[in-house]
C-alpha cells in the first residue's frame, strides 16, 4: 500500500508549529491555559486531518482486498467490478471533530450488482 502521508502530516504539523509560534507572538501576556486550549485547538485538527487520511487509507486498501479476493469480478454474471464512489459518511471524533469519509464500492458492468468491501 502505498501513501504520501508523510508529506501531507509533515505539512500539517509545520502549521501547527508556526501557528502556534505566532499565535504566541500576538499573545505575549497568555496564560497557561489560554495557551493550552490554543494548543489543543491545532492539534485537535491535526489529529482529525490524521484520523481522517489514515481511515481512507484502510477504506482503500478494504476495497482492493475485497477486489483481489474475488478478482474484482461479479459473483452472479462474472462481469467487471468497477468502483464507485457513495457518497461521504460523516464521524465525529473524540475530540468533536468532523471528519469526512468517502464511501466506496464495486459495481458489476455487467448487471449492475454493487459489492461492498468489508468493514
Ligand atoms: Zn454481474
Amino acid at each position: 500500500m502505498r501513501t504520501d502521508f508523510d508529506e501531507q502530516w509533515e505539512e500539517l504539523a509545520a502549521e501547527v508549529l508556526s501557528g502556534m509560534k505566532e499565535w504566541r507572538l500576538q499573545h505575549p501576556k497568555a496564560s497557561l491555559r489560554e495557551i493550552e486550549g490554543a494548543l489543543d485547538e491545532r492539534l485537535g485538527k491535526m489529529r482529525a486531518r490524521m484520523l481522517e487520511d489514515a481511515a481512507l487509507a484502510s477504506a482503500a486498501a478494504n476495497l482492493k482486498a475485497a477486489g483481489a479476493t474475488e478478482e474484482a469480478r461479479c459473483r452472479e454474471c462474472g462481469g467487471k467490478l468497477e468502483e464507485r464512489a457513495v457518497g461521504v459518511r460523516h464521524l465525529l471524533t473524540q475530540q468533536n471533530q468532523l471528519l469526512e469519509l468517502e464511501r466506496s464500492y464495486g459495481v458489476c458492468s455487467g448487471c449492475g450488482a454493487g459489492v461492498f468491501p468489508p468493514g
